[in-house]
């Protein structure tokens, strides 16, 4: 049986959280400048080495004796509790959605800071930093170890590579506890969304516009196939989605196309959903094959190709796991809103895993995320450092 965790109460009487807590505050102005900093080091997807090598070298400012890069590029750095286990991760992701080039010079206007990727996730990293610099610079001993990690390839194509590596190979078998920092705001997300992305391609014999006039079309299937999909039904929960994000082919107007293709976005909060979903893409998809080839008997053959081009697991923490009402408790102590949502960021892997895990957000409000035009107002974001350390020693701290 694991040592009793700490209640915000039972903290107050060790009177380390009080002291712990100003200290955060206090350091927000310069939390601010880390973000900042951050920011400007561009990691642009399967780019993120620079702002590595930034996290790398702060995790080594703070003193933090074991700091590594593991084979995947994330950043890994331990501080050892008075325990081996359990272990606690706390992480933040490195990677942008924005390409090599991209302005990400910081903008400050009053409370406000303007520039691409301000707070997915130079947020979380930068409160990640936070609370590693409060726990060194007060030298408080936790029972439990801590592992603090900036992932890699945690935006879209990069499809949770960094934390599946982490989870699967860097630090298999020995997390107990997860907790992803990740976007702005004062969420509390225990139900990670998973997804499937596919690229569809439809082949067929292609052809003169004219003299060919009657070949099997590959976009005729495409658009019968995208007719079947318009009239899909999920329920109203919000908790399903699906989007037929790009489509494309062809070369020539007065060609017959040989090749079209779309790719589609999947989306629910339940595995069992997502394997519906799944079926119908492939009856929706053989049904608009076999009507073309109908069709044009004889005129030739259209062919499929399905290509997975992302996989999100899905997974849960359930409400009443001491995570989770850990997180309710240090929000509730602070303040902050109560509401527990659903979210698709790295923790879903360890979800998905079995593993105890939440997102929480670093504080502050903005918006335009994943945009040009995204903005983080710190106005009182130090709540948002203050949660993530309260949480932090209420998980990491064992009564004795
Ligand atoms: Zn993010």
């Amino acid at each position: 049986m694991s040592p009793a965790r700490h209640t915000v109460k039972s903290l107050m009487r060790t009177g380390i959280l009080a002291e712990a807590l100003a200290a955060i505050q206090r350091n927000e102005p310069d939390t601010l400048d880390v973000q900042a900093q951050l920011c400007e080091t561009p990691a642009p997807p399967f780019g993120e080495g620079e702002r590595a090598a930034a996290m790398k070298r702060s995790f080594a400012d703070l003193g933090l004796a074991e700091v590594r890069t593991d084979d995947i590029g994330n950043v890994i750095a331990v501080r050892r509790g008075c325990l081996a286990r359990p272990s606690l991760v706390l992480s933040a992701h490195l990677d942008s959605v924005f390409p090599v080039g991209t302005d990400v010079r910081v903008r400050r206007k009053g409370n406000v800071l303007a520039a691409p990727g301000i707070y997915d996730d130079c947020r979380g990293l930068a409160v990640l930093l936070a609370v590693a610099r409060v726990l060194q610079q007060l030298t408080i001993e936790t029972s439990d170890t801590l592992i603090f990690v900036a992932t890699v390839g945690e935006e879209g194509e990069g499809d949770l590579r960094g934390v599946r590596h982490l989870c699967q190979e860097s630090l298999d078998g020995q997390i107990d506890r997860f907790i992803s920092i990740d976007g702005v705001g004062n969420e509390l997300n225990h139900i990670g969304i998973g997804s499937r992305r596919y690229r569809m391609e439809f082949f067929g014999p292609g052809g003169h516009s004219f003299r060919n006039f009657g070949n099997a079309n590959p976009a005729f299937a495409l658009g019968d196939c995208l007719t079947r999909w318009s009239k899909v039904k999920v329920s109203k929960n919000g908790r399903t989605t699906f989007n037929i994000g790009r489509i494309g082919g062809g070369i020539g107007i007065n060609m017959i196309p040989s090749e079209v293709w779309f790719e589609i976005d999947l989306r629910s909060t339940s595995e069992k959903t997502l394997k519906v979903l799944e079926h119908v893409l492939d009856e929706s998809s053989l049904q608009a094959l076999h009507r073309e080839n109908s069709r044009c008997r004889n005129h030739g053959v259209i062919s499929l190709q399905k290509k997975l081009i992302g996989s999100r697991p899905c997974g849960a923490t359930p409400a009443s796991d001491p995570l989770v009402q850990c997180a309710l408790e240090a929000s509730m102590a602070l303040d902050l809103p109560l509401e527990l949502k659903q979210g698709s960021t790295d923790a879903n892997v360890p979800m998905g895993m079995g593993i105890p895990a939440i997102s929480i957000s670093g504080g502050g409000s903005g918006k335009g995320s994943h945009t040009l035009a995204e903005e983080f107002d710190c106005t009182d974001s130090w709540k948002g450092s203050q949660r993530v350390l309260l949480l932090t020693l209420m998980l990491a701290m064992s009564e004795r």
